[in-house]
């Protein structure tokens, strides 16, 4: 009995096993016919200073829009795109999507809106990161200032070496690097001189709890002093509220980035957002 129960227990395992090749087969499939029917479609979310609220840059985050309108979200498909490689296509595809926005900005000869770009972790196996990166920037002809790039810490458990070569050149050439979901999970403090960053952002998780603890809110203060005196810039992630907002203002922190501000939208909101934003400046001067 126990070997019959022993031997159903490994086919189920070997049909999970066939299953879970079979979804991922089919991921791939549909990961290549959505890429080229541009199903992939980019969202930006405005990032503000915290002391006027002036709009400094904007997140450039993905959705996939399948045929039938329904808009998925990047946590329910970029974990598996993260297991099979197919993230680093999307990134390429997002950043180019972002070089061309920019140049039409360029070309109307609006304001340009500096634009952040996250980077799997699986970049630190992508041998062809800076070959494309560069080609793809000098082909839109965009100045480095107005990107920046994301990666999150966790990107550095292994090849470091190699991501930090990249990421060095990346400044050198005048990009942005920020060290995205700072302090959620794989923080390493070597990370803040080894990795060349200009920029922390503060994972939203710090502010999640509704009633943040005395020791969180001295543990982001400590934070953004030590940020601040290592001539980092600080964005805070996830603010939801006003007296979230007051509290960072209140401890030095510069920038912020969340829903009390606005939530990631496609670009024809971008662009109302952008000239009300306007708008209200123009009033609030005259
Ligand atoms: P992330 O890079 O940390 O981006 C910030 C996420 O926080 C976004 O989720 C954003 O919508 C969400 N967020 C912003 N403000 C608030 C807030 O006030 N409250 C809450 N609860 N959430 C807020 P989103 O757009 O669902 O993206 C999730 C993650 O997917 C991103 O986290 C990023 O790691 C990844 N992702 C998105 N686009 C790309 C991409 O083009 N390439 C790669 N490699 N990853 C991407
Ligand atoms: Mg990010
Ligand atoms: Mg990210
Ligand atoms: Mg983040």
């Amino acid at each position: 009995k126990d070997v019959n129960e022993l031997g159903a227990k490994h086919n189920i395992y070997n049909q999970n096993m066939k299953l879970r090749f079979w979804q991922s087969a089919e991921m791939m499939r549909s990961f290549s016919s959505a890429l080229a029917n541009r199903e992939f479609i980019v969202y930006y979310q405005p990032k503000v200073t915290l002391s006027s609220g002036d709009v400094v840059g904007v997140e450039a985050l993905v959705r996939w829009q399948k045929k039938d309108g329904k808009i998925i979200p990047p946590n329910d498909f970029i974990p598996q795109f993260e297991q099979t490689g197919a993230i680093i296509k999307l990134d390429f595809y997002v950043y180019e999507e972002v070089l061309k926005q920019i140049r039409n900005w360029v070309e109307l000869g609006l304001d340009i809106v500096p634009v952040s770009i996250n980077l799997s972790r699986c970049h630190a196996e992508n041998k062809n990161l800076y070959d494309e990166i560069m080609g793809l920037t000098k082909k839109y002809n965009i100045a480095p200032k107005y990107i920046e790039f994301e990666i999150t810490e966790s990107a550095f458990t292994h090849n470091a070496q190699y991501l930090i070569e990249v990421l060095t050149k990346f400044r050198e050439y005048g990009f942005n690097i920020s060290m995205d979901d700072f302090g959620a999970g794989y923080s390493f403090l070597n990370a803040l001189y080894e990795i060349p960053v200009n920029i922390l952002k503060l994972d939203k998780g710090f502010l999640k709890p509704s009633e943040v603890s005395a020791k969180q809110r001295e543990i982001i203060k400590q934070v953004v002093v030590l940020a601040k005196n290592i001539d980092l810039n600080i964005v805070c992630e996830g603010v939801e509220t006003k007296e979230q907002a007051e509290f960072l203002l209140g401890i030095g922190c510069d920038m912020a980035q969340g829903y009390f501000y606005a939530k990631p939208m496609p670009l024809e909101d971008l662009k109302h957002y952008l000239n009300n934003q306007k708008v209200k400046q123009q009033l609030s001067k005259s």
